[in-house]
């Protein structure tokens, strides 16, 4: 069984692939000659993921997958949120992004955060959706040379280490993708 991954990211795809149910078979935006840019123009997360799934189910006619992640801040009333990667401006630059997080809690005292991934499927004419969240803290400076995006500054509930600290391994099992994902998956083989 087909299906896409509305994606252009190659680490994210080989990461779906190695975990995807026996008898399927992935495929990316550019293994089904979709280059247009799809405009997240969506105002949540949810609604991102649907524009893009539903772009390449429109246009293509096939099964597709897509997610929209976001880091929400309690203190800025869920900001960056869909913002996440444009935060501190069209560059999408994640060192501005910490930069602009941290001087904005620079007086908070609640510094309590959850990221949080939504995937849409559409499969076989029905749309389907699954929500991640790992909730924890935004430290006061940065931590960690892995991951990416606002890892350096977040600490899951029961640990002590950022997520750019702490192993790959153990960030895939607890964080707000690798829960998504793992619903999607338990749907597909299922089905
Ligand atoms: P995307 O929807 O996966 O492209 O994520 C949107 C933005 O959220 C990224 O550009 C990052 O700024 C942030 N983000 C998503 N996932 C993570 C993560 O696992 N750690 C840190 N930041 C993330």
């Amino acid at each position: 069984m087909e299906i896409v991954f509305a994606t252009h990211n190659l680490n994210k795809l080989e990461e779906i692939k190695a975990a995807l149910p026996l008898g399927f078979v992935l495929r990316s935006l550019t293994d089904i000659g979709c280059t247009e840019d799809i405009p997240e123009t969506g105002d949540t997360l949810a609604e991102n993921a649907a524009i893009k799934a539903n772009h390449v189910t429109q246009t293509y006619g096939l099964n597709c997958f897509s997610d929209d992640t976001g880091l929400l801040i309690n203190a800025l009333h869920g900001a960056p949120g869909v913002y996440s990667a444009r935060y501190a401006g069209p560059q999408k630059n994640a060192e501005d992004n910490m930069a602009k997080v941290l001087m904005e809690l620079e007086e908070a005292s609640d510094r309590s955060a959850y990221f949080q991934t939504v995937i849409h499927l559409n499969w076989q004419g029905e749309a389907h959706s699954f929500v991640g969240e790992v909730h924890g803290k935004i430290i006061h400076e940065k931590r960690g040379d892995g991951g990416f995006g606002y890892d350096p500054i977040f600490v899951p509930e029961g640990y002590e280490k950022t997520f750019a600290e702490l192993p790959l391994s153990i960030k895939n099992q607890i964080s707000h993708r690798g829960k998504a994902f793992q619903k999607l998956m338990a749907f597909l083989k299922s089905s």
